[in-house]
């Protein structure tokens, strides 16, 4: 169990706490009162009183049975549980998801929460909610496996009070009105961070009176109850966005499930770090080996019906219900996504293993019932995702027990998140480096965001470059059409995927050479990537008449490796390994989120990047850059039309500078790139672990970075366009800020994203280390070439209002690093050679050369470093 498991028992057995603190307080209460009035009052013979039962105490309840009884008051809407003797001592499983949320909140409809194990007990008169610690694992033959319980908590008890035994049946009825309308039960309402903004939209307190429960299904394997929370806060500053109607009253409405235990016979599959799959992380405590590693994978159970056959039909397929909200022009593709994967579940030894079905429009099922897997849709007004494929499993065992898919619709339309594209810019501006206390944050916030799957936004991205190009090239409807179905074919392969177990593979992308991806006969039909789990870049060829596929149009050969890992009924531990095995195959390598490149400085290896595509991230590059500054030259020309006005232009605009931009992030992941190989030592077909990136790609990268994104004319898009840049009114929308284009500031935004990742500390220490290990760029020569890159051009002419703001920004990341708050995050011979670039930047903009404008520039570089030069210590 992680901690995230354990936070929400924790919440869950507080809230059992606090329920029977009521209860023991209620009873406190009436006693005193019976004890006063006895004082008072002479005693009246006492007619003889009924006997309460279960039956009496709920006489006013409608009662729904099911895995657990429940009584619901008909008048109050109270609730009450019946828990039976048979169920003590034995594990459930407690699982909930948000039926419909605010994005702003962090909550939206089909999100995930997770499954936690939970076991009642009956202690006297009360019942007790057990949260067994699944952390680890004791071999039971292993004498030790009797301390099993030494210094790890179980999930302290918390205890609800039985309002009503029947002994004879063997019936407990317990209060389940807090169980279900608390906040605690499972925690919604976010911390609240240090630094956050008071007008930063957040959830008021939770509302008590007008929370409620809004259904109750039971079923003899699961009880669901919907509940909707009330978040008030009367003196709202922030309401949010257009979703929330009220900002004072905000409803977030969560699904509840509780579930027995699956029955045995599930094979449990240990995980392997050559394959990617999700886990449930558990450690041996009776394993003396330097890892005691005991990861089960994520995976459904999937038994052949004939367990003799090579292939054969499974007992139960996976079955896939399209939601009956789905368009109908998209329900063929998206079951020809999901039933891509039998391709691999037939390597597997399975046949049929993916069932598509749709949803009746006269369903009496919700989509977020659990016992269906639904491929959902919706058209959410702030999508957080594109698509999002969660399951939930069995914390003892890994088997995933159900799984859903959202779509998100605007992810297939043309509509530009510029709010995004303002913000990510502003983000790369910063100068210094995250503080600790920010550092922190985000390790906070990222810690289960490998839940949660950007995959629409790279696709939504992909598809606006692919709308812009196929438009600006006057392509027809047919093959605006075939865009559209491939892109969201790729999508489904890819969210599937997630349900299936498997998490992203950034490194897949590296599958084909450029000039393999612009032959369309040699890529008719295939994947173009060695997973459709990767965030690749959609395949657009520079040449219009080469053009073939967009996008993979099958899953990858990594992905029929993985699926045969994850499923295939092994005869015996040699046929596993003969499979592992071949993890050094060139089309089977892998990295996940926790290896990409995509932020500044996190990781090593430059193949593990999203956004990139083929073998060959330089030349992908160049040919994207090309692409773009061609475009850009008629862009006005194409996109301006008659009688409209000009957001489709500014759409473009954006798109193909976004493209740039992710371009230039590509290419800086090979500066001080370590090639990373996870086979094992001896391992046929391997090699070491860490391999630096040749000294000629590295040389190669920073050419390109240099003409491409620093170089005085870089970007140099017809100054006419400018003008035409302009925004749609909308009501009093540009209160919010000046409408004009921001040119510099998004230019800017694009260079100091490269900035931030090749003067990041762990860029500059990584060059340094690897100059032991087989690195040829030397710490030196590059920030010698970065600095030459940054003023050799101009320095002795004028220089360009692009290159100024370019210079002073790099001006300041050099100070940064020897004065700023964060410079103890450098190492010394980095911030060596940012003192002396600083001095030799002060020798050249003494010239005195160039217009006024440039001479006000080189004056105010020199007083900043003068100023500098005096607090280094
Ligand atoms: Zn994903």
């Amino acid at each position: 169990m992680n901690s995230r498991n354990l936070r929400i028992l924790w919440s869950f057995i507080l809230m059992f706490a606090i329920v029977g603190v009521h209860d023991v307080d209620a009873q406190r209460k009436k006693r005193k009162k019976k004890k006063g009035k006895t004082e008072q009052v002479a005693p009246k013979p006492k007619p003889k009183p009924k006997k309460k039962t279960i039956a009496s105490l709920t006489k006013s309840s409608k009662k729904i049975e099911g895995l657990f009884t429940i009584y619901q008051d008909t008048v109050t809407g109270a609730l009450k549980m019946l828990v039976k003797k048979d169920q003590l001592d034995k594990d459930y499983i407690y699982f909930s998801q948000i039926a419909d949320g605010v994005t702003e909140a962090g909550h939206f409809r089909g999100s995930y929460q997770n499954s936690a194990i939970f076991q009642i007990r009956k202690y006297f008169n009360k019942i007790d909610f057990v949260a067994p610690n699944t952390n680890f694992y004791f071999d039971k033959n292993n004498a030790i496996s009797k301390a099993s319980e030494a210094n790890t908590s179980e999930g302290i008890v918390a205890s609800g009070k039985i309002l009503m035994a029947d002994d004879k049946k063997g019936e407990y009825l317990i209060d389940a009105n807090g169980l279900f309308l608390s906040e605690t039960f499972t925690r919604i309402k976010g911390p609240r961070f240090p630094g956050t903004s008071p007008f930063a939209f957040s959830l008021g307190r939770f509302d008590k009176n007008k929370s409620k429960v809004n259904e109750i299904k039971n079923y003899p394997k699961n009880t669901n109850v919907k509940t909707e929370y009330v978040y008030s806060n009367p003196g709202v500053l922030n309401g949010g966005s257009n979703a929330i109607a009220d900002g004072r009253n905000v409803s977030i409405k969560v699904f509840h499930t509780l579930m027995h235990m699956p029955e045995d016979g599930y094979e449990t599959r240990m995980d392997d770090p050559k394959v990617g799959y999700f886990l449930t992380q558990t450690n041996d405590m009776t394993s003396t080996g330097t890892v005691n590693y005991r990861d089960m994978i994520h995976r459904w159970r999937l038994v052949k019906k004939d367990p003799n056959a090579a292939i054969s039909e499974p007992v139960t397929p996976i079955t896939w219900w399209i939601e009956n909200t789905t368009p109908m022009e998209w329900r063929e593709t998206i079951k020809e996504g999901v039933l891509a994967w039998n391709e691999a579940f037939e390597k597997a030894g399975f046949r049929n293993a993916m069932v598509v079905k749709v949803q009746p429009d006269d369903a009496d099922w919700d989509a977020g019932d659990v016992r269906y897997n639904v491929l959902r849709w919706t058209s959410s007004p702030n999508p957080p995702f594109g698509g999002y494929g969660p399951s939930f499993v069995n914390p003892k065992t890994g088997e995933i027990l159900g799984a859903d898919i959202m779509l998100e619709y605007v992810h297939f339309t043309n509509r530009v998140f510029y709010d995004r594209l303002l913000n990510d810019a502003a983000a790369n501006m910063k100068i210094g480096l995250e503080t600790d206390e920010e550092l922190e944050i985000q390790k906070f916030k990222s810690k289960n965001e490998h839940m949660f799957c950007s995959m629409g936004h790279v696709m939504h991205e992909n598809m606006m470059l692919g709308n812009t190009v196929l438009q600006a090239t006057g392509a027809s409807d047919l093959d605006m059409e075939t865009l559209k179905r491939e892109g969201m074919k790729s999508l489904i392969m890819h969210e599937v995927g997630h349900t299936l177990g498997l998490n992203h593979n950034m490194k897949a992308s590296q599958l084909f050479s450029p000039a393999q991806l612009a032959d369309a006969n040699f890529i008719k039909g295939k994947a173009l990537t060695g997973s459709v789990m990767d965030y690749a870049g959609i395949n657009i060829t520079n040449d219009r008449s080469k053009q073939g596929q967009y996008y993979d149009m099958a899953v990858g050969p990594y992905d029929v490796w993985a699926i045969q890992f994850g499923y295939t009924p092994f005869k015996g531990k040699a046929e596993r390994n003969a499979l592992l095995a071949r993890s050094t195959e060139p089309e089977l390598i892998f990295g996940n989120d926790a290896d990409d490149m995509r932020s500044p400085g996190k990781a090593i290896d430059p193949r593990v990047m999203i956004g990139d595509l083929s073998n060959d991230q330089i030349t992908y590059s160049v040919n994207r850059f090309e692409l773009v500054n061609t475009m850009l030259k008629n862009l006005k020309g194409q996109f301006a039309k008659k009688g409209e006005t000009y957001e489709d232009l500014r759409r473009a605009y954006y798109t193909l500078m976004g493209q740039s931009a992710t371009a230039a992030g590509v290419v800086s992941r090979i500066i001080g790139g370590v090639y990373v190989d996870r086979s094992t030592y001896g391992q046929e077909g391997g090699t070491q672990p860490y391999t630096p990136v040749s000294l000629e790609d590295q040389k190669r990268a920073f050419n390109t970075l240099k003409k491409y994104v620093f170089a005085p004319n870089a970007f140099s898009a017809p100054k006419d366009l400018y003008n035409y840049l302009a925004r749609q009114r909308r009501g009093y929308n540009f209160f919010g800020g000046p409408e004009d284009p921001k040119i510099h500031a998004q230019v800017l935004g694009y260079q100091t994203g490269v900035l931030a990742h090749i003067m990041h500390p762990n860029t500059l220490q990584r060059l340094n280390d690897s100059e032991l290990y087989g690195n040829k760029y030397k710490l030196s020569s590059f920030m010698t070439d970065l600095n030459n890159a940054m003023f050799k051009p101009d320095v002795y002419g004028s220089i360009n209002s692009f290159r100024q703001n370019l210079q002073v920004a790099y001006v300041k990341r050099l100070i940064s690093m020897v004065t700023g708050r964060t410079a103890g995050r450098f190492i010394p011979a980095a911030q060596s050679m940012a003192a002396y670039n600083l001095k030799n930047i002060r020798t050249w903009v003494s010239n005195g050369t160039g217009n006024v404008s440039t001479k006000a520039h080189k004056a105010h570089l020199k007083t900043m470093i003068d100023n500098a030069m005096k607090e280094i210590k």
